[in-house]
């Protein structure tokens, strides 16, 4: 069976991914004289923030009105202090996906959060394994490896196994306990997390209950497999310059400060505390769900201050700037390095199949916001996508935009999940841990910069000083030693030594 379409639309935050999603909609709604037979399209949202119910200026979501009547799906679907993680987010998109095209519509794939969108269209290539959605998950019995390893375990440990806990975890000597139960049933896994990342130690534990097996083994299996698509997709990028995106995304932090962003993370704040009984939990928060929306950590430290100044606000407001600039950043090199990566195998492979790509890929260039759009990214990406679907020879993505030459240039990068896995692997570093039952840890791919790192070249000089001295005082001992030896051999009194005969 031909694999059915997608679009799939990503780009910089800020850059119109949600305008042009909403256009190419449209035009696929008026389009009734296309022989392709799609009659509209549904966008589908793959931004992780805009997924939370309300919080629509810290979130950036399209208004109403913005939406034209196209139906947006996945969005407003979660509670502030939930979490969607990929998995789930996976799930639901397939089905919708699947929804789209029985109505002979077809799904428009839209969000900044385009690992979400990686992992959608290509399977089985995450370096984790996420649960299924749903919370009926049922214990698969353990494989004989597993089981042979469960059975070594100490008592301690044996009784956390058979009952992993719940929520927050907030004891270091539990955590640690956690980490090591880990460490023993699967190492592999064990050593990508922190000890203190508890959240992360018990969904890996959970997951090797499910599957009665290390989650290491099941990711080993599927990097040997070959990578594969999940629909024929068409990948379209949007790209603007820093220079000209900078200012933009500039002016719409302002934007979103006018327009109540201060309210909502008031809000937010509120929740979180509601939420969390101790501050110990408040400063792990941000690393979860919406309160990773930027903005909100920026702000939440103006917030706290009893009396605010002036001079807060502006650099709650320049951090944010920052934040929003360096994401950008980030998105870009994701595009480079890990999806471009991905593209390339799986097009190679159904080149040499089929005969046809299976994800074509174009960058769209949104440098010029002003008359340049019509001509540069919406009549483009409206004409590639009718020839997509009508299975029509497809341009050379260099002829449709200047800026592919350089973006899509590919430096090899390992897409298959083990390899991902390994350059994750956490290290301990002995010379920054102080507390031995509470290792300093690394990430493998990271040991260089931290070996440079200033805290751990202070420490590195503070042991050689101390060994220096070690040494030092050793050879001061060993030639008092000495010259004592050689003055008993002569039978006199040791130099500075009040011996008496
Ligand atoms: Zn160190």
């Amino acid at each position: 069976m031909s694999l059915r379409p997608l679009i799939a639309i990503c780009g910089t935050t800020g850059v119109g991914k949600s305008k042009l999603a909403i256009e190419l909609a449209l035009a696929l709604s008026a389009s009734e004289g296309h022989k392709h037979g799609y009659r509209g399209a549904r966008i589908i949202n793959a931004d992780a923030m805009q997924t939370y119910i309300g919080m629509d200026v810290i979130t950036n979501k399209v208004t109403r009105q913005e939406m034209r009547g196209v139906e947006h799906l996945l969005m407003d679907c979660k509670r502030p202090g939930e979490q969607y993680v990929i998995g789930e987010w996976v799930q639901d998109a397939m089905k919708t996906i699947d929804e789209t095209h029985e109505r002979n519509q077809l799904p428009i794939v839209v969000g900044g959060t385009a690992y979400w969108i990686q992992h959608l269209v290509f399977p089985n290539r995450l370096p984790s394994i996420e649960r299924p959605a749903g919370d009926d998950a049922v214990d698969a019995p353990l494989s004989p490896a597993l089981a042979e390893r469960v059975s070594c375990l100490p008592p301690d440990l044996l009784r956390l196994w058979a009952e992993l806990p719940e929520g927050n975890i907030t004891d270091p000597v539990l955590a640690m306990s956690l980490h090591k139960l880990l460490s023993l049933l699967d190492p592999i896994v064990a050593a990508r997390w922190h000890w203190r990342d508890s959240r992360k130690v018990v969904r890996e534990l959970e997951v090797i209950k499910e599957n009665g097996r290390p989650a290491s083994e099941i990711i080993a299996e599927q990097s040997r497999a070959p990578i594969t698509a999940r629909y024929r997709t068409l990948f379209l990028w949007i790209h603007a310059n820093p220079d000209a995106l900078n200012p933009r995304l500039d002016a719409r932090v302002d934007q979103m400060v006018e327009q109540g962003l201060l309210e909502e993370i008031m809000t937010l704040q509120r929740i979180a505390s509601e939420n969390t009984a101790s501050q110990d939990t408040m400063s792990s928060i941000y690393t979860t769900g919406i309160y990773q929306a930027i903005g909100y950590k920026e702000f939440h430290h103006y917030l706290s201050y009893p009396e605010p100044s002036e001079e807060a606000f502006e650099k709650a407001v320049e951090d944010m700037k920052q934040a929003t600039r360096k994401y950008a950043k980030r998105q870009v090199a994701w595009f480079r390095n890990k999806l471009l990566p991905a593209v390339k195998t799986m097009n190679e492979s159904s080149v040499s199949e089929s005969g046809s790509l299976v994800a074509p890929t174009y960058v769209l260039d949104a440098t010029d916001v002003g008359d340049k759009w019509m001509s540069s990214v919406q009549k483009p990406a409206e004409r590639i996508t009718h020839d997509f679907l009508e299975g029509k020879e497809l341009p050379d993505p260099f002829s449709v935009c200047e800026a592919a030459r350089e973006l899509m240039a590919i430096k090899y990068k390992p897409t298959d999940p083990a390899a991902v896995l390994e350059a994750r692997r956490l290290v301990t570093c002995d010379m920054c841990t102080v507390n031995k039952d509470e290792p300093f840890m690394v990430e493998n791919a990271n040991w260089g910069a931290h070996v440079k790192s200033r805290t751990h070249r202070r420490l590195v000089a503070r042991a050689e000083r101390l060994a220096d001295e070690n040494i030092a005082r050793r050879i001061a001992e060993r030639q008092k030693k000495k010259a004592l030896e050689k003055s008993l051999n002569n039978g006199e009194a040791a130099p500075d030594n009040d011996i008496s005969h």
